[in-house]
């Protein structure tokens, strides 16, 4: 199954054609071509394996890739992840790779390299965002709890002012009310402009924030479709929803 949509009205963020990854002789990501559009918060679905985490890392050269990749019409393909970063491309990872022994102000600034001389009023903007932060800001990260460790994790990427946020489940090992603040302070993000880029195991609130859904199988995107149309397609709809 395949459908096509288009952003209507919006200009191109991030466009990756064609794009593939392998580890070793195993191509996890078989030639992948996606969009976002500027301010759009788009989700990827897929069962484990699918290679959602390795299409994630490709686009943002943490894992070698083939393909072409354009953002906001400019050819990036080859630029590695710190220039992709300079650019607004920044990635939250899957286990969230915070300094542990680090304090939360510490972590913070980790973040702020790029932006060295707005790191006082990012912060303040992350701690609107994120209050809890700022109760905690000389606690060390490995002893926040899970909920507040992803605030972390997010607010740390969003210290290097990024363009397009990539997420690799954030929700993942969350009880659910920090799950669903974590996505929804996400939503609020991307009401504010942020594009988003969100691989999320937790389908039903992923869905009610993307305005788009691709579905990766077997290292392809097997769909691309609007989130209120996955009701339709009743194999999507058992896996997903139900
Ligand atoms: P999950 O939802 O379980 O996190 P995923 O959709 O993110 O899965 P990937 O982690 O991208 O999938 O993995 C895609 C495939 O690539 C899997 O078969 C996985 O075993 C394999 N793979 C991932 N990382 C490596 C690696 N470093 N070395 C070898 N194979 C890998």
């Amino acid at each position: 199954m395949s459908v096509q949509i288009l952003s209507a009205g919006r200009s191109s963020l991030l466009e990756a054609r064609e794009v593939s990854a392998s580890y070793g002789h195993v191509q996890a990501l078989k030639p992948t071509s996606l969009h976002i559009a500027e301010g759009e918060l788009v989700t990827i679905l897929g069962p484990n394996g699918a290679g959602k985490s390795t299409l994630l890392r490709a686009l943002t050269r943490l894992t070698a890739c083939r393909g072409r990749l354009f953002f906001r019409g400019t050819e990036i393909s080859g630029l590695p992840t710190h220039q992709l970063a300079r650019r607004g491309i920044v990635m939250v990872q899957e286990g969230r790779g915070l300094f542990a022994q680090m304090s939360v102000r510490e972590n913070l600034m980790v973040g702020a390299f790029l932006h060295a001389a707005e790191t006082d009023r990012q912060m303040a903007a992350v701690f609107e965002l994120f209050p809890r932060l700022r109760e905690r800001i000389d606690q060390t990260a490995g002893s926040l709890s899970g909920g507040e460790q992803q605030m972390l994790a997010i607010g740390r990427a969003l210290m290097a002012k990024p363009q397009l946020l990539m997420l690799d489940e954030p929700s993942l090992g969350l009880a659910p009310r920090a799950a669903s603040e974590i996505l929804s302070t996400l939503g609020e993000l991307n009401r504010r402009g942020l594009g988003i880029l969100l691989v999320e195991q937790k389908a039903p609130l992923a869905l009610k924030l993307a305005q788009r859904v691709y579905v990766l199988s077997l290292g392809k995107i097997v769909a691309e479709l609007k989130p209120d149309e996955i009701e339709s397609h009743h194999d999507l709809a058992r896996y997903y929803l139900h």
